[in-house]
């Protein structure tokens, strides 16, 4: 018997919307490792993406009740297991933690959503120049192909591929800088961009817009650091703007002020 307990009143459904079979695990179009891993740790990292995905997907929703029981039999591992993932999610402030109510997906506010995107500006454009100096034609044509599948998703409709597609041309870009450190901070603000944007945006508006990668790639291979810089700043500023950042208020309404009596 686990020491752990699950929190009275907690609604099971909000696990269950969490469908494995939808969620293929490892399936990452960055590429990344894990190669060389243990098995337990490859494990843990594929349960960890699949978990992040669906948050970033919104198929599991902000403010969603995350247990560990049901979450340790969908995947099939212990509690201990899942325990981990949800503080690493944590950390990643993709999940929220709460004494005894336990672990919930994360609803970002107006506040940290705007930080977000300042933490981008400073970052992303600070890294441009190394990008534009190292970048080969070869690493040009893969991201090309990313921005092309992105724009395919968008066409067909499938907002939330779009999103993390975007999200991982942002990653693969930071990491051609060759900072790896930087590069790791990127993805985690991307991630919670992502969440950001599935919470934020419009319907009919994707964060980015694909054709904007195209035009940076261009400058990038061109190696004109100080138009890929000026450009990145413009992209991250309309993504930001195209979003409505307003807090959902669901506390009781002030009817004085509302009906003016
Ligand atoms: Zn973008």
């Amino acid at each position: 018997m686990s020491d752990v307990q699950a929190a009275p009143g907690v609604d099971k459904n909000d696990v269950d919307k969490l469908d494995a079979d939808k969620a293929p695990v490892g399936k990452n179009p960055v590429g990344k490792k894990p190669a060389g891993k243990k098995p337990g740790e490859a494990r843990h990292e594929s349960i960890y993406r699949a978990v992040s995905d669906a948050i970033i997907e919104q198929r599991l929703k902000p403010g969603a009740r995350l247990r560990e029981d049901a979450l340790a039999e969908v995947f099939g591992i212990s509690r201990t297991g899942i325990r981990k993932i949800l503080q690493r999610l944590a950390l990643e402030q993709l999940v929220t933690l709460t004494p005894r109510r336990g672990a919930s997906v994360t609803r970002p506010t107006a506040d940290e959503a705007k930080d977000v995107f300042d933490a981008r500006q400073l970052v992303e454009c600070g890294l441009m120049p190394d990008v534009a100096r190292r970048m080969t034609s070869k690493e040009a044509a893969a991201l090309r192909d990313m921005a092309r599948q992105e724009r395919e998703a968008l066409r067909s409709g499938e907002r939330s591929t779009a999103i993390k597609l975007s999200a991982d041309f942002h990653i693969q870009l930071a990491r051609l800088s060759g900072n790896a450190t930087l590069a790791a901070f990127v993805e985690q603000l991307c991630s919670r961009s992502s969440l950001i944007m599935a919470v934020y945006g419009h319907r009919g508006h994707l964060g980015c817009e694909s054709h904007d990668h195209d035009n940076l790639i261009g400058f990038l291979e061109q190696g004109d650091a100080e138009r890929a810089e000026a450009f990145m700043g413009r992209h991250l500023k309309a993504i930001e703007a195209s979003l409505s950042i307003v807090e959902k208020d669901d506390s009781t309404p002030d009817l004085h002020q509302i009906f003016g009596a």
